[in-house]
């Protein structure tokens, strides 16, 4: 296979995935989609369970959510024995290639999780209008991971292909659960990227130059806290004895007025959301009980730490503001990071010996959170080289949004991309090591 029928098929896998979007830690249908893609390849596969640390994951979905996912999976014809190597939501999948020849270690995380939003239904949305629109209602890959998923794939049928002529081990990494940053430390607790000399990972979108354009480097990760919040108090009839009751809806509606106007930091960019807010039980009941879920942003981590102390700050003053208790579990989180710029000479090099016309930029800004962060700040404590690419594309919406699109051309793009970079550093340790023996 050359590289445009790589590129080819990459494109048709990213229609296929597209249609059975499922949210983190519920993806058993795309871990087995990837798994029969991979198990014609030469990759030893660990799935589910063996490829994720079970008790370093974040905002596991509860019981229920599961259930019905694997439910759906099993009628959508994943084999039961498949199932069970995912066990309360263990998903994902790591596949390794070892070439038996001294090299480097290069490895590649591919996010795979789709979000909880219902997708657009009208024509001019390319999904909708193509025939290969969401087929489970409520879910959908609106940020792009169905396209990084095909994209993997196409680099390891690369990796499969060409290993005569590469040298090193090759780890690829199918990470359920980016959104929320719920997932990257569950691989890396694994122990995957304990002794990784390159790592590559990227995105597509982002960036709305148009496909074809990509950046060797990101900057501006975001370091971001999720919360899950619950202040419990007590109900009382509204008519009858409203002195009785403990009004846990206003703590919650307080707590989310003022943690929007928590003082912005001098050192760069913050941010906050409250992004949902459920009280009480009946129009005459005093409230005993809401629920809010929230986010703190930071530049970097000590922004990131700072709203989220002020923001705990608020959520315990506005319990004793009105005499309720409060709870806050820990749902997920980002830490910031850098890529390291020697990234900015392998990919321009490495495109240049491809020919394939594709133009480089240094660095762009993601200014956004991404548990990628958690992967590059591992490789680098052991001393590996990480960085976190941007495949641009025009968008017919933005990330997470019911119309998101991306041009496939910058899917095309990446895996020119991910297998000059490859080929160049693969090759380069194999000359070396021809040129010791001779
Ligand atoms: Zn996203
Ligand atoms: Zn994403």
């Amino acid at each position: 296979m050359d590289i445009g029928t790589l590129q080819d098929r990459a494109v048709d896998l990213r229609r296929m995935f597209h249609r059975v979007p499922e949210v983190g830690f519920t993806e058993f249908i795309t871990t087995y989609e990837i798994y029969i893609v991979l198990k014609e390849m030469d990759f030893t596969l660990s799935i589910g369970g063996e490829a994720i640390s079970r008790e370093h994951r974040y905002g596991v979905p509860d019981q229920e959510t599961i259930e019905a996912s694997r439910h759906r999976a099993s009628e959508y014809g994943v084999p039961e024995e498949f199932l069970e190597k995912m066990a309360d939501g263990t998903t994902g999948l790591v596949a390794v290639l070892d070439t038996g020849r001294p090299g480097p270690h290069i490895a590649m995380r591919s996010d795979i999780d789709g979000l909880p939003i219902m997708e657009a239904e009208d024509a001019p949305h390319a999904p909708a209008a193509g025939g290969y629109r969401s087929l489970h209602e409520g879910e959908m890959h609106a940020c792009g991971h169905d396209g990084h998923i095909s994209i993997g794939l196409a680099v390891a049928a690369y990796i499969n292909q060409n290993q005569d002529q590469l040298s090193g081990r090759f780890t690829l990494i199918f990470q359920p659960a980016e959104e929320g940053g719920r997932g990257a430390r569950s691989i890396v607790e694994k122990g995957w990227l304990d002794d990784v000399d390159y790592f590559m990972s990227g995105h597509l979108g982002i960036n709305e130059h148009e496909a074809g354009t990509i950046s060797a480097t990101t900057d501006q990760f975001l370091a971001s806290t999720k919360l899950d919040v619950s202040f419990k108090g007590k109900s009382a009839h509204s008519g009858v004895e409203p002195n009785e009751g403990k009004n846990a809806l206003l703590a919650a509606a307080s707590a989310s007025l003022h943690l929007h106007s928590i003082a912005r930091h001098r050192d760069g960019a913050t941010r906050v959301n409250v992004g949902t807010l459920n009280a009480g039980s009946g129009r005459n009941v005093v409230a005993d009980h809401s629920e809010l879920k929230m986010e703190t942003r930071g530049e970097t981590n000590a922004l990131n730490d700072y709203m989220l102390s002020e923001a705990e700050r608020i959520l315990k003053a506005s319990a004793l503001l009105y005499d309720v208790e409060y709870g806050t579990e820990f749902m997920g989180n980002a830490i910031g990071a850098e890529c390291d710029e020697e990234w900015m000479d392998i990919i321009k090099t490495a495109n240049r010996a491809g020919g394939n016309g594709i133009k480089v930029m240094d660095v762009m800004p993601l200014k956004a959170s991404e548990d990628v962060t958690y992967m590059i700040d591992h490789v680098q404590k052991n001393e590996g080289l990480a960085t976190f690419m941007i495949f641009a594309s025009p968008l017919a919406a933005g990330h997470h949004h019911p119309s998101f699109d991306f041009d496939e051309q910058a899917i095309r793009t990446a895996v020119s991309v991910y297998t000059s970079i490859i080929l160049h550093l693969a090759n380069i340790h194999l000359e070396k090591e021809n040129t010791s023996y001779e």
